[in-house]
């Protein structure tokens, strides 16, 4: 019997079963956990030329292949890299395309950690960094400079959850000879997949929903064919490779993952809407909700959304923010998000340069798994607190 896997099956059928063929290891269902710096060659002819699979650690294992075909699979991609974390998930794709001169331009409402990475080290290698408004569209045309050789997206925005129109966007680079990546954490390639929308490299903070426990670190890097082998080289040249336990326990999560993202979805939902209803709350900031700025281009591009959104309190500041957050108790304060359980935290919007104006301060929720009425009650203490 050989085992087929497509894209026409159910998406939990095909995250049952792709990455590995059980029958490569003696049947057992889930894939070997290799742990390994050496590997050892038959002969030294076979040494000394590139015939053997696997040749060393830092090059991938039966582990690290498991995982990155999947990936690959899901993503629609020529190639996958897992990497320690999801931050390096991001700079390795930017160290790999950019040089000295070369200009990048990044959205404005970016993972945070992502603009510190380029307006320090990117900018100490000669790379200029401009950020632009997520909701720029193809707009982007005009900021594209003859350097440009990267414009990197994420939708929705962090914290702020500004849709993008991807396709525009790549549609804009690629004229300009751009090329066009894409953190797509909130989405995972189960709601959203970039490739198909003209993205050349996707990025997964796999810390997230793959891992889904709140317990593991670990990124994932996917190209078409024109981008695989230049990430693939910086990959190996860095030496930047997951260790084996993580990529295994993300590899696990992963099988679950459809089954929990539905969970999420719908019990974030269900409390979006019951919270643009209460007292206290100007605004809810979740695409998925017809009162949304970006809800078209979310309806359009998306198949679902996950757990994850803002609020804006009406009025107040970060006295009213952190009454509501002292007065959670099943919400942990936390950073993260993807796990079982629910988190809250303060949003910072210091580091923006495009600025919007919100009727309060954002608090910025990630629905767990728990269930609903529970959160609800939770969130109510919370507004009543900050209404003092
Ligand atoms: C969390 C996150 C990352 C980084 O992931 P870590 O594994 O925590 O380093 C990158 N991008 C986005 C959008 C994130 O939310």
């Amino acid at each position: 019997m050989t085992r087929r896997i497509d894209r026409k099956m159910g998406t939990n059928t095909q995250l049952a079963h792709i990455g590995n063929d059980p029958r490569d290891f003696h049947g057992f269902v889930n894939p070997p956990v290799v742990h390994a710096s050496t590997v050892l060659f038959p002969d030294a002819a076979t040494m000394a030329g590139r015939s053997q699979k696997y040749t060393y650690g830092t090059r991938g294992t039966p582990t690290s292949d498991a995982l990155c075909t999947a990936i690959d699979h899901l993503e629609g991609s020529a190639g996958t890299v897992a990497v320690p974390s999801g931050l390096v998930a991001v700079t390795l794709p930017l160290l790999a395309f950019l040089a000295a001169g070369d200009h990048v331009l990044i959205t404005d409402s970016v993972y945070h950690p992502t603009r510190n990475f380029a307006d320090t080290m990117l900018k100490r290698f000669g790379v200029e960094v401009d950020y632009y408004d997520p909701e720029v569209g193809a707009g982007t045309a005009s900021l594209l400079k003859p350097n440009t050789k990267v414009v990197f997206t994420e939708s929705p925005a962090s914290n702020t959850f500004e849709m993008q129109d991807i396709p525009a966007i790549s549609k804009a680079a690629h004229a300009a000879g751009a090329i066009v990546m894409m953190d797509n954490t909130w989405a995972t390639p189960l709601y959203f997949r970039p490739l198909d929308h003209g993205v050349d490299v996707s990025i997964h903070a796999a810390t997230k929903y793959p891992g889904g426990h709140s317990d593991v670190l670990l990124g994932t890097v996917s190209a078409n064919e024109a981008c695989w082998p230049r990430l693939h080289q910086t990959f190996t040249t860095l030496g930047c490779c997951a260790g084996p336990n993580d990529v295994y326990q993300v590899m696990r999560g992963l099988r679950t993952m459809g089954v929990r993202l539905a969970h999420h979805q719908k019990s974030a939902l269900e409390i979006a809407r019951w919270l643009e209803t209460r007292q206290g709350v100007a605004r809810v900031l979740h695409p998925a909700l017809e009162s949304h700025p970006g809800h078209a281009l979310w309806k359009r591009d998306f198949t679902g959304a996950s757990g994850i959104f803002s609020i804006v309190l009406d009025g107040g500041g970060e006295k009213e923010a952190h009454a509501f957050l002292d007065a959670l108790e099943i919400f942990g304060l936390g950073y993260s998000w993807g796990g079982y359980e629910s988190l809250a935290v303060n949003v910072f919007l210091g580091d923006r340069t495009v600025r919007k104006e919100y009727e309060g301060p954002l608090i910025r929720l990630q629905i767990g798994l728990e269930d609903v009425e529970d959160l609800k009650a939770d969130i109510s203490r919370g507004l009543e607190a900050a209404r003092g």
